[in-house]
Order: structure tokens, then sequence, then C-alpha cells
């Protein structure tokens, strides 16, 4: 068999193609160089730091949601540790402040408590302002819908004491092209341009699906130059899925058929311990040599080997019957899997693998019972 079957490997496994993310890092590097952005690691997406050797020689550092996330990519990449977080606590803010480089705060609460603090440890500090400007329909990933807790709306900056802040950040896309970003900016250039001018940096968060094949780089090129001319200050973009879009498969076997209503097939590999953005988000991964239910000669359902009822992956057709002991190839599973999975029910983790085609496949991790025990 061929890559991604690796060869006496029993499934399921992730496997994390390193060629595709240097595919990737390519059309980063060129962002980089042409517009003179700093390109973060958002490690929420994707934190298998055995592979931060290899992003670090091209991005300027990683990003973090809290302590852990910022430790590991402090100690695993370096370069520029950033961090957003919607809370910072008193008993781990001084830990942070070990790891972290700049400190993105939510409110102005916020700001205000940890001021002192942050200021006295030389960190470079930032507001996330909410531009109040929704691009996207996906609610559970629209940062800008009413109610939501993210960011700072611009009528609760008016008066505002200011002093200590270096820059502004913004994250309102979601797996979004260029067009989403210049119509925000307009909406943020309009509403906060005059802070702009006293900024050192503004950072514009994630969502950016810049290593997209139908994506536009070049716009977004010129967008950062204007940017960096307009308000003389540095800026950075924080993609997670962008950096290692379409870098993983997830490789499954067929344990069982069954029949109700319609032909269903019971995996070793579940969309709720291990792609619960499957359920969540909720979206239908790709699977190779497969079509949409009734496309193909034989649909069936894909299932998951838990209890849970709503353990589907979601109906497929094939061209030819599947058969106990296929294996299956879902494919782009090297972004938000890895740092989701868990094991509810007692599922078993995959192991995971990295490699490529070329080189050949060497394992990461491998998992076993006291995995799931040692959690509880
Ligand atoms: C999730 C997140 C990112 C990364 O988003 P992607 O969609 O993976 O590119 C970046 N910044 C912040 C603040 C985030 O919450």
């Amino acid at each position: 068999m061929t890559w991604p079957i690796l060869e006496g490997v029993s499934t399921p496994y992730f496997l994390i193609d390193e060629e595709m993310i240097d595919t990737n890092l390519q059309i980063l590097d060129h962002v980089m160089q042409e517009s003179g952005a700093c390109i973060l690691l958002a490690q929420k997406a994707f934190s298998i730091y055995q592979c931060y050797p290899q992003i670090g020689q091209t991005l300027c550092g990683t990003t973090a949601s809290g302590l852990y996330e910022a430790r590991l990519g402090k100690e695993e990449m370096g370069g520029e540790t950033h961090v957003f977080c919607p809370a910072y606590q008193d008993s781990w803010f001084d830990a942070l402040l070990t790891y972290a480089d700049h400190l993105v705060f939510n409110s102005l609460s916020q700001w205000q408590h940890f001021r002192a603090r942050a200021l006295a440890a030389g960190k470079s500090c930032g507001l996330r302002i909410n531009p109040a400007h929704s691009t996207q329909e996906a609610a559970i990933y629209d940062p800008c819908a009413p109610g939501s807790r993210f960011g700072i709306l611009r009528a609760d900056l008016e008066g505002a004491d200011l002093s200590g802040i270096d820059g502004l950040h913004f994250h309102t896309l979601c797996e979004q092209n260029v067009d989403a970003l210049v119509e925000t900016l307009e909406v943020v250039e309009r509403d906060f341009g005059d802070l702009l001018h006293q900024m050192k940096w503004l950072n514009l968060g994630g969502g950016h699906h810049i290593t997209r094949a139908d994506y536009d780089v070049e716009t977004l090129i010129r967008t950062v130059k204007r940017l960096r001319e307009t308000y003389d200050l540095d800026v950075y973009l924080e993609p997670g899925e962008a950096v290692v879009l379409n870098a993983g498969y997830l490789v499954a076997s067929v344990v069982d058929l069954v029949h109700n209503d319609l032909d269903i097939a019971v995996l070793d590999t579940s969309a709720a311990c291990h792609m619960p953005d499957v359920i969540e988000m909720p979206y239908r991964p790709p699977l190779e040599h497969s079509g949409e239910a009734g496309e193909l000669a034989h649909t069936y359902r894909l299932g998951g080997p838990t209890c849970l009822a709503g353990d589907v992956i979601g109906d497929y057709s094939f061209a030819e019957p599947l058969a106990i002991g296929d294996k299956l190839i879902f494919d782009d599973m090297a972004l938000y899997t890895m740092v989701k999975t868990n094991t509810f029910n007692g599922m078993p983790l995959p192991a995971i693998y990295r490699g490529s085609a070329h080189t050949g496949a060497k394992i990461v991790r491998q998992f076993g019972y006291e995995d799931f025990k040692s959690r509880l």
C-alpha cells in the first residue's frame, strides 16, 4: 500500500505530512517577506510540538490562549510568544509572565487589574477590540455577534486611559479569504483609526486561510503593507489552520457492517473522541476514494465505536462495497484534531506519526490504558 497507509501499523492513527507543512510554510514565508508581517502559529489549532522546530524555521513564534500553550510555545519553538486570554487569573499570571512577550487583554477591567504587573515585567501589552462587524454566519465562530464576550467595543474605549498600551488585536475570521479581512479593516479603520496612529503594533488574529489554493495572497500582502505604512506599526497574523492545512491524515479501519434502513459501517475511529469538530462545528471530513451519499454505487453511514448514538462521521458512498478490515483515509486531519481528542467511553487515542511520502514515517507518540486512567 502507499502513503499514508503505513505497513504494519494498526489503526486508527494520525499521520502528519511534513512536506505539506513545508508547502504551507513556503506560502507564509512569501507573505512575511513581501509584506513585512510577522506570522505566528496559533497553537489552539495544532500543538504537536515535535513539529515546532520545522515550523519555527519560518514563522516568528507562537500565540497562546493561556499559560500552558504559552509555555509550550516558548519552550519548544521559541521566537516571540504572544498570548490572548479571555480572562487571565491571578493564580497563574506571574507564571505566564515568565513565558509571554506580548499580552493581549480582553477587557479594560482585566487591563487595569494586571497593568502594573505586566508593565513592570517589561511586556508589550495590547487590547482586543470588537469591531462589531460579522463576516460569517456560524454563531459559535462569530466573536462579533451580539452578546459576544470577546473584545472591547469602540464606545467603551471613549475616555479610557490607554497609556502603556502598545497594540490592538482583533480576531473575527474563521476559514476566510482576504475579502473578509478587507471588509473588516474598513470598519476597524473607520472606528479605531485614531487609536491605530498611537500604536506600535496591530494583530489581525487568525482565521485567514492563507494557504488555501484560492486564497488571494497578493491582496493580503498589499493590505499589510498599506497598514504598516499608514499607521507606522508592526503587523501580526496568527493563523492556526493555515499552517497545517491539508497536512494530516486519520487512517481508520472498518470493524463491522450492519444494516438498519441503510448500510452502516462501524469504524475503529470516533467522531466524538478523535475528530470532535465533526460534531461541534459541525462539518463533513474529506474521505479519500468516496463520494456524497448516493453519488457512487454503495452508500454507508460511517459511525464510531462509542455508545453515543450521535457518534456519526457522515454518509459517504463508494464504488465498491466496504468490507471488514478496509482502511479509510480521512484528509485534512492535522488541524483541531490532536488538540481536541478525548478518551470518552474509554476510547483509545490514535497513535501519532509524522513524516512524508519520500522520507517515510516515524512515530511521535503511542497511547494506552494509562492515558485514559491518569486523567480521572
Ligand atoms: C483560534 C484563534 C486563532 C487561530 O484561528 P485559526 O482559525 O485556526 O486560524 C488565532 N487567534 C485567536 C485569538 C484565536 O482565538
